[in-house]
């Protein structure tokens, strides 16, 4: 067995520093707040956290050494990504080479490492399709993740635009005969729709409740239905949950949530919506080290 994750808390879905400020017109995007970010990290580890899963991936404002130094001052394990995230955000290169030339940056994040460092890539994603809309190279990328991964069995994650596509993504991953035990499809929470979620468990993916606490896109006592749904039907060994902080105002110096409103807030919602302990320490604790570690 390959330990990636440590025994303890794990949310599945963040990016320890980011940069998407070009494409979305504000400096509000360019995370990348050293002390501040030590200081959440800290007070998770102190509420259980041993594991990030940092999906932050090639073009997506990368920073290897910093991001280091915060999973070293924090005590948490960072886990690094590799992939390519969707058409918008796409550097020139992703549009220039071929399926074989992206497979192969990623097969050597993962063997090598990332950027000329010795961080090596553990997960390939997030990697995503547009809203209700699947590009021909956002297409180019899926086929590339297809290649990178059968050669290393990294599991992979994904990035819907509000939840678009989640069915489609399944399907791709099925007709190419990836193990679907190892395919994550991220922020289906945005889709407010139990039925839509549940199908794809049925297909055999995990899902991601990713984006805890995005109360405009949508309310946490949704999440909170849904998951409950989701526990009586008996797939919540399939759930991962995260918050998805890409933004400085969504930390607590700049007023926002914070890292910890996921354990402060949210679970007791969870709590009070039926969703047991025993669910949640999978979603949290269990169901994390069962995907990563294999
Ligand atoms: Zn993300």
């Amino acid at each position: 067995m390959i330990v990636m994750l440590v025994n303890g808390i794990t949310y599945m879905h963040e990016h320890t520093t980011i940069d998407l400020s070009e494409v979305k017109k504000t400096e509000d995007c360019q995370l990348d707040v050293f002390s501040e970010t030590v200081k959440e990290y800290k007070k998770l580890y102190e509420k259980g956290v041993r594991n990030i899963v940092d999906v932050t991936n090639f073009g997506m404002g990368r920073n290897i050494p910093f991001v280091q130094k915060v999973a070293e001052e924090s005590g948490i394990n960072i886990i690094f990504s590799t992939g390519f995230y969707q058409d918008e955000f796409y550097p020139i290169q992703v549009f220039r080479e071929t399926r074989e030339q992206l497979a192969e940056r990623m097969i050597e994040e993962i063997k090598k490492g990332i950027k000329g460092t010795e961080a090596r890539a553990d997960i390939i994603g997030e990697i995503g399709t547009s809203y209700n809309k699947w590009t021909d190279t956002e297409r180019k990328v899926f086929e590339a993740v297809v290649i990178a991964h059968k050669e290393t069995n990294k599991p992979i994650t994904t990035h819907t635009s509000i939840g678009t596509l989640g069915h489609e993504q399944v399907a791709f991953f099925k007709e190419r005969k990836v193990d679907l035990n190892k395919v994550v499809i991220g922020h289906v929470d945005l889709t407010s729709d139990a039925d839509y979620i549940l199908q794809m468990l049925r297909d055999g993916v995990y899902v991601e409740f990713d984006t805890i606490g995005k109360e405009s896109y949508m309310p946490d006592r949704i999440r909170a239905e849904i998951l409950k749904k989701i526990q009586d039907a008996g797939y919540i060994d399939r759930v991962f949950l995260s918050m998805d902080i890409t933004r400085k105002s969504h930390l607590e110096y700049r007023d926002g949530l914070g890292y910890s409103f996921l354990l402060d807030s949210f679970i007791p919602l969870l709590n009070s919506y039926g969703v047991t302990d025993e669910s949640i320490e999978k979603m949290l604790v269990k169901n994390p080290l069962t995907f990563m570690n294999d």
